[in-house]
């Protein structure tokens, strides 16, 4: 990848913004009158979650968890946690915050990590899914957008740590 390749766009601005409206409302009518913790995936999703959670108006607390890296990951099927969450979540209604379902391996990883806790109710907010990609089913219960297998990159989204501040989820070259 060199710095002069085109950028396509793949998702316009505005386009995610009115989705992650859409995502919240779903959010705000399912939690009426309950408290929520949002649990932000770093490092992809900060933008989403940032975003997100100012579309939010039921008490909400947020968390950040930070996992071993991708390849990793996907090459010895091993997670574990740099950074885990500072509260305890027990009896709390919990939501993951992750900007891309890919195999599936590092959402799993959380889902059942989090399902030990004894947390009230355990849901999965997903901007992107790369559903012909899954090695393993997983539930996007809050689902921003279904997409075709591409490497995309903006939105809080990285290559090799770079782009993830455009506005935008683009796809490199196109
Ligand atoms: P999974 O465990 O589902 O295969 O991987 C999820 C993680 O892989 C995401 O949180 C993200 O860091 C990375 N990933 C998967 N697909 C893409 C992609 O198209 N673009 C970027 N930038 N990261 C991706």
């Amino acid at each position: 990848m060199t710095t002069s390749a085109k950028i396509g766009v793949f998702l316009s601005e505005d386009k995610i913004q009115s989705r992650v409206k859409e995502l919240a409302a779903m959010i705000n009518r399912d939690y009426a009158g309950q408290e929520v913790v949002l649990v932000c995936v770093l490092n992809g999703s900060f933008i989403f979650c940032a975003d997100l959670v100012r579309h939010i108006n039921v008490p909400v607390q947020i968390e950040m968890v930070s996992l071993s890296s991708y390849e990793g990951t996907e090459s010895t099927g091993q997670v574990s946690f740099r950074l885990d969450v500072k509260q305890s979540l027990v009896g709390k209604n919990v939501i993951l915050v992750e900007d891309i379902v890919d195999t599936g391996l590092t959402i799993s990883f959380l889902l059942k990590h989090f399902k030990l806790k004894n947390v009230k109710s355990l849901k999965l907010c997903s901007l992107l899914l790369k559903r012909a990609r899954l090695k393993i089913e997983v539930p996007v219960d809050y689902l921003g957008f279904d997409i075709e297998d591409k490497f995309v990159i903006g939105y809080g989204l990285d290559y090799d740590g770079r782009y993830r501040e455009l506005p935008y989820i683009g796809v490199y070259g196109e």
